[in-house]
């Protein structure tokens, strides 16, 4: 509007300028066109200024205009009447015609009545041929302005209900318009929803990908300990060996196999083997060199390849290094549990130039590793392989022997430190194969603690004590002990208890007649589940030792809140007993320290007059040991019992 009243000012500021001239060429009064001329610009700064009034709504603003331009040409017509007449109404129509589609509405109207009214007013007065400056004059202005302001009012009221029905077609168009906006948002939207699923897809595909490449990752590692299975361990060899064609340039496969883990797995349970294993794992993945791969084939078996090039000596350093970080106990359900590995070594291409003969020399060299006490490292060699398949036939033997009775006991006296008298015997295994062959029980036990046989053995031995014990009686000799070596794994048997009372019961012995050696590795299980079970032993009137003191890594302290009634100290520290040396303190503080608790002392394994008299001297309650007596038949214990001959 602003811009329009502006152009409009400017135009007609334009034609009164042009009008002095014209006014003087046409003949025109001076004061007429000066006093026209005046009123133009007059009126046109007003027109710019109410167009200029931000208040005034834009609809009185071009009423405004538009009745100021019909007061403007109004009084144009009636100064220039002479010269323009009708044409000029005329020409104003065309024009206002020709603009229709860029002028407002409103001044459109304006524009379109004033000329009407002016040709039909120019019209009369052409008849009359008169124009008189009189009241007439002055009304017919009037009612030319009259006229124009209130058709335009009509015209446009009628215009209006016309147009309304084009209007509500247009709101309605417009009402679609928004239908379709916001179908537009609606598919917006579903794009958005798209965008989203999209992303959720996204996010699925990525955990595909991550299930997919964990998938890659099970297939080539443990999932307990992460380290790579035996599957990679293979292909690792198998590349190494397939690098190598030609150089032979050697590198070894350790096989590490943990001791006595089933042992861990049964008693304590599988969470506990498992969380051993992650132990076992991290120590030693904290001092591999980088450039090894420590893999797990199964189990408690673990595969480590040495990918360097080391000579024989400094090969095994650093596989006995790895074994020394065993010294150091591992907690198991927060007690500190000993447990050792054994360790095999075999080196391509020395040993074997493909991947299955390597890890079965490896296998070998641990299995030697084992038998040779545990504990400890071995290499390969072509000897080893026989000593491995005696072992297997040793396992079907072992079956065998318990059907063909080729068990038999020998007793092995404990004499009294005080009154050098033979008190007690203890009942030791052996195993005379249908060749002849005698086999150790070191030998032997260990691996019938493994595969569980242990137990019937256990059975036998106990029925076996009870029924010569029943036998002594009988011959009226009551006053003598028999002491029976019991395995951790057969006293963890539920039924242990039970199947004692069964045999006490079938037998009627006396309880105190039988004594039970147990061992330190009662502690790898629960402490308060191992004192219950002693307790209950006990009750039954059954003497119970603990064998093998000082080998198995418990503290002392930790042993003596145990109901046991006597330590046997270990062979190991019996040998060094010597004169004059320091050492031979720690046998006399654990006797001090276990005599303070109310319980004897049994000294192994004595060979010596040295050590039998350093024991006696400290007031050791028990002695044993080759140089008292060897383990005896069965036959010469009766003469000995029977002859009364006790030392
Ligand atoms: P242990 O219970 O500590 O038995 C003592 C072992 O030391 C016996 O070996 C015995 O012969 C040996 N010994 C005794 N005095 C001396 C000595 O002065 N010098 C030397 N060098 N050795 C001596 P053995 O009979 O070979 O038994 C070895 C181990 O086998 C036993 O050690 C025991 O742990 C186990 N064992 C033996 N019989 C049985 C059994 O019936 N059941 C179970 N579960 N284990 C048994
Ligand atoms: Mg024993
Ligand atoms: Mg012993």
């Amino acid at each position: 509007i602003e811009l329009m009243a502006a152009a409009i000012s400017m135009i007609f500021i334009v034609v009164s300028v042009i009008s002095i001239p014209l006014g003087i060429l046409w003949n025109v009064s001076l004061i007429q066109v000066l006093g026209f001329s005046a009123f133009i610009m007059l009126y046109s700064f007003i027109i710019l200024h109410i167009a200029k009034r931000e208040t005034l709504s834009n609809s009185i603003k071009l009423h405004a205009v538009g009745i100021l331009l019909v007061c403007i040409l109004t009084a144009t017509y009636f100064v220039y009447y002479d010269k323009i007449e009708v044409l000029f109404g005329f020409i104003i129509l065309v024009l206002v015609m020709i603009a229709n589609t860029s002028s407002k509405d409103v001044i459109f109207y304006y524009l379109l009545f004033f000329s009407v009214a002016l040709m039909i007013f120019s019209f009369v007065y052409k008849i009359n041929d008169t124009i008189v400056m009189d009241t007439t004059y002055y009304a017919a202005l009037f009612i030319m302005l009259l006229f124009s302001i209130i058709t335009s009012h009509l015209f446009k009221r009628v215009y209006r209900t016309i147009t309304k029905a084009k209007l509500t077609e247009r709101i309605e168009i417009l009402s679609k318009n928004e239908e379709i906006t916001s179908l537009y948002e609606e598919i917006l939207a579903s794009e958005e929803e798209l965008k989203e699923q999209n992303e959720i897809l996204n996010s699925y595909n990525k955990e595909i990908n991550a299930n997919k490449e964990r998938l890659e990752f099970l297939a080539y590692n443990d999932p307990l300990t992460l380290l790579p299975n035996r599957k990679k361990i293979i292909e690792s060899i198998d590349m190494m060996i397939d690098a190598n064609i030609g150089h032979k340039s050697p590198f070894a496969v350790v096989f590490i196999d943990l001791d006595n883990f089933k042992r861990v797995n049964d008693t304590l349970g599988h969470a506990a083997g498992d969380q051993l294993l992650i132990q076992v794992t991290h120590r030693l993945k904290s001092s591999l060199n980088p450039k090894d791969i420590l893999g797990r084939l199964g189990g408690d078996e673990l595969a480590l390849i040495v990918r360097r090039n080391m000579e024989g000596e400094i090969l095994l350093m650093y596989v006995q290094e790895i074994c020394d970080l065993f010294s150091e106990p591992f907690e198991l359900e927060g007690v500190a549990s000993k447990i050792t590995a054994s360790f095999g070594i075999a080196v391509y291409p020395t040993d074997a130039d493909n991947v299955d003969d390597l890890l079965k020399a490896a296998d070998t060299a641990m299995y030697k590793a084992k038998e040779i006490g545990k504990d400890t490292v071995q290499f390969y060699d072509i000897e080893m392989k026989k000593t491995i398949l005696q072992r297997i036939g040793l396992e079907n033997d072992l079956i065998q022997a318990i059907i063909n009775n080729e068990f038999y006991l020998e007793y092995q006296p404990l004499v009294c430190g005080k009154s050098n008298k033979v008190i007690e015997f203890e009942a030791l295994i052996r195993w005379k194969t249908k060749e002849g062959k005698l086999i150790s029980p070191a030998e032997f036990i260990p691996f019938a603690e493994e595969n569980g046989f242990i137990i019937r053995i256990g059975e036998w031995v106990l029925h076996t004590v009870c029924e010569k014990l029943k036998q002594l009686e009988r011959e009226g000799i009551s006053n003598i002990k028999i002491a029976v070596n019991i395995s951790t794994i057969h006293l963890e048997q539920d039924y242990f208890i039970d199947s004692l009372k069964q045999i006490l019961e079938a037998t009627q012995i006396n309880p105190a007649s039988l004594e039970i050696e147990i061992t330190e590795s009662i502690l790898i299980q629960n402490k308060q589940k191992a004192i219950d079970k002693l307790r209950e032993i006990r009750e039954l009137g059954i003497t119970i030792s603990m064998d093998d003191f000082g080998t198995g890594y418990s503290s002392l302290s930790y042993l003596l809140e145990l109901p046991i009634d006597k330590l046997k100290i270990d062979r190991s520290f019996i040998m060094a007993i010597e004169v004059g040396s320091v050492k031979n303190e720690i046998i006399k503080s654990i006797i001090d320290m276990v005599h303070t608790l109310n319980m004897e002392v049994v000294a192994e394994g004595i060979e010596t007059a040295v050590q039998r008299e350093y024991l006696e001297d400290r007031s050791c309650d028990l002695l044993q040991g080759f140089l008292l007596s060897r383990p005896l038949s069965e036959e010469k214990m009766m003469n000995l019992l029977k002859q009364g001959r006790l030392f």
